[in-house]
């Protein structure tokens, strides 16, 4: 069967890119390859996608998911390796199946960045994590660190803040650059030290998290702060490796045409985290996903 389209990645992106093609009648499908609701749903609360002022990232995932299955969205469950162009359709060819579509929407979005210190890979899971929301729990009433400066490291932190001993805020620049309503809610925490213009030099213990050693940006002077949890946020890394065809950024980040988001294979367009641009957040994907999925309509059917 050729589909009129193919969504890789059940994120914001590609659930919104679902609810608009369902709207036009393609035929399409879904490919997610672990859990529908993306990176999104690792977080405590949504509080600047208009309309729903606070929010779980699960919660508003789950009503995306159920107003893309109300209008009949098929979801497979497959990790999609390759996408080649055989002209008049593309191949997608995952772990599971192979898939041929007239057109497909890129939305794998991202993953979090690794500081590629010593003690970051030995302690992921035993007190180095990227998921506050997952791993926040475990670290009641104890020390930890936070490591980065802008809305999702700080968010995190307020979410952190609000369960542990203390949170070490650490930033490598002289300010943090997080929404200043984000940034007041964490000044006025009473539990939090600020460590700005500080970087992460290693992350230490033995069985599990003892301490981290930070090192002052301008004296390089060393400090080493105990704490039981260090908690990463210093940005994402698309998860775009596997796409060999197309035209990516420095980073990794798909570039595409800004007016239609077709990238450098005709009839593949790419929306949400994993496209190039300024501004990585659930209204950006899900603006992106409704364009991308306008413009594939557009190359499946002309303007119908
Ligand atoms: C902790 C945290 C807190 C955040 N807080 C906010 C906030 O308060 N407000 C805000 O607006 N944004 C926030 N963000 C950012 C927001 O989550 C992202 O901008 C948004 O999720 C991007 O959506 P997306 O659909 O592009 O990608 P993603 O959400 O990354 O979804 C991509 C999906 O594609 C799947 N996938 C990847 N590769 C493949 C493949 N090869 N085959 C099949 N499927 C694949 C993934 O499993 C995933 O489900 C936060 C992010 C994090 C991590």
């Amino acid at each position: 069967m050729i589909y009129d389209l193919v969504i890789i990645g059940g994120g914001p992106a590609g659930l919104s890119a679902a609810i608009y093609g369902l709207r036009a009648r393609l035929n399409l499908i879904l490919i997610e390859k672990m859990a529908v609701g993306g990176q999104i749903a690792l977080s405590d609360n949504i509080e600047n996608y208009p309309g729903f002022p606070s929010l779980s990232g699960i919660e508003l995932m789950q009503k995306f998911e159920e107003h893309a299955k109300g209008l009949g969205l098929n979801i497979i469950y497959d990790e999609i390796k390759d996408i080649t162009d055989a002209g008049e359709y593309k191949i997608i060819r995952g772990v599971d199946g192979t898939y041929q579509a007239k057109t497909a929407i890129i939305t794998v979005g991202a993953s979090p960045k690794r500081l590629n210190i010593p003690g970051e890979k030995e302690f992921t899971g035993r007190g180095v994590s990227y998921c506050a929301t997952c791993d926040g729990p475990f670290f009641k009433d104890e020390d930890i660190a936070v490591i980065g400066g802008g809305d999702t490291a700080v968010k995190e932190a307020n979410y952190l803040t609000k369960i542990v001993k203390s949170t070490v805020l650490i930033h490598r620049r002289k300010e943090l650059r997080a929404e200043k309503i984000i940034q007041e809610r964490l000044h006025n925490a009473e539990n939090v030290i600020l460590k700005l213009e500080h970087i992460p030099v290693s992350i230490n213990g033995i069985k599990t998290v003892e301490s981290v050693t930070i090192e002052n940006v301008k004296t390089k002077e060393r400090t080493t702060v105990p704490v039981k949890g260090v908690f990463i946020f210093i940005g994402i890394i698309p998860q775009t490796s596997f796409l060999k065809n197309l035209e990516k950024d420095e980073n990794g980040f798909i570039k595409t045409d800004h007016y239609t988001l077709m990238t450098s294979m005709p009839g593949v367009f790419c929306a949400g985290d994993a496209h190039s641009k300024k501004l990585l957040q659930v209204a950006t994907a899900v603006g992106e996903g409704a364009l991308a999925a306008t413009s594939a309509i557009e190359f499946v059917c002309g303007v119908c």
